[in-house]
């Protein structure tokens, strides 16, 4: 987890934090039901560059639906979504809960598929590598593992250098190593100055690696802020209880 550090040591020509001191995305009292169901009720969450925060809660609470908004793939019924500041960057990355892959793809096809819907040119293999998937361009995406097709969806997400990503449940299913190297790419994006919303069951890591946690119950947030002082709070007991497969 990073919080206002300057740069990092690697002068990877990574994009610098944007020198606005605005965050980088906000969504504001967003509401929604589906059908008598209110899974959202008043919302708000302000994510500045460079911050990760972990989104938890128990099956059904909404986190899905809120990050569909926050990656703007769907509009909620009430409230709004702003992205980047004027002169910012406004692209948001998303990593689905449940990804689809072309099968039949190349890891590197599935990425310069994305790639002609984003503006500027986009280094494949720069996202390749960054995921850590250099050495799998080639493979095709049936054949790749579980923990590598995650990698590949993250990858997806990165295409067109976006100022925030979205990733909902990133680290469900994998194996511990796959899950350490998951928050380790996470955590070069937030030092990259990307802001990161995820979901995560992980609390291990969570705790770890995100600045705040938020934890989604009923349609609202009942705790927000420091990973350590939120799951005090919340007990990890209860949340051990309530998510059931926890670290
Ligand atoms: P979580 O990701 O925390 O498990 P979701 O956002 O997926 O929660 O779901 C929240 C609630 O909204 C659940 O009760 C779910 O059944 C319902 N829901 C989610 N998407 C839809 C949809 N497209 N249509 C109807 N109900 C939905
Ligand atoms: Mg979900």
């Amino acid at each position: 987890a990073t919080t206002a550090e300057t740069d990092s040591d690697e002068s990877t020509g990574e994009a610098a934090v944007p020198a606005s001191n605005g965050p980088a995305i906000a969504a504001t009292d967003l509401s929604h039901a589906f059908g008598d169901v209110r899974v959202l009720d008043g919302v708000s969450l302000s994510v500045a560059p460079g911050e990760i925060v972990a989104l938890v809660g128990p099956n059904g609470s909404g986190k899905s639906t809120l990050l569909r908004f926050l990656a703007r793939v769907r509009a909620p019924d009430e409230g709004t979504v702003a992205v980047g500041s004027e002169s910012g960057r406004a692209r948001v990355g998303y990593l689905p809960q449940q990804p689809g892959f072309r099968a039949g793809f190349t890891a590197a096809d599935t990425l310069e598929f994305y790639a002609q819907f984003v503006d500027e040119d986009v280094d494949v293999a720069g996202v390749l590598e960054r995921v850590g998937l250099a050495d799998a361009a080639d493979r095709r995406v049936d054949a790749l593992s579980g923990g590598m097709t995650r990698l590949l969806g993250l990858g997806r997400a990165l295409v067109g250098d976006p100022a925030v990503v979205v990733l909902d449940e990133p680290a469900s299913g994998l194996d511990p190593g796959m899950v350490e190297r998951l928050f380790g790419i996470v955590s070069a994006l937030a030092d990259a100055g990307v802001a990161v919303v995820l979901s995560s069951h992980n609390l291990g890591p969570v705790e770890r690696t995100a600045d705040r946690v938020v934890v989604l119950d009923g349609g609202r947030f009942v705790a927000d802020g420091d990973p350590r002082a939120v799951v005090e709070s919340v007990g990890a007991t209860d949340l051990q209880t309530a998510f059931g497969d926890l670290v």
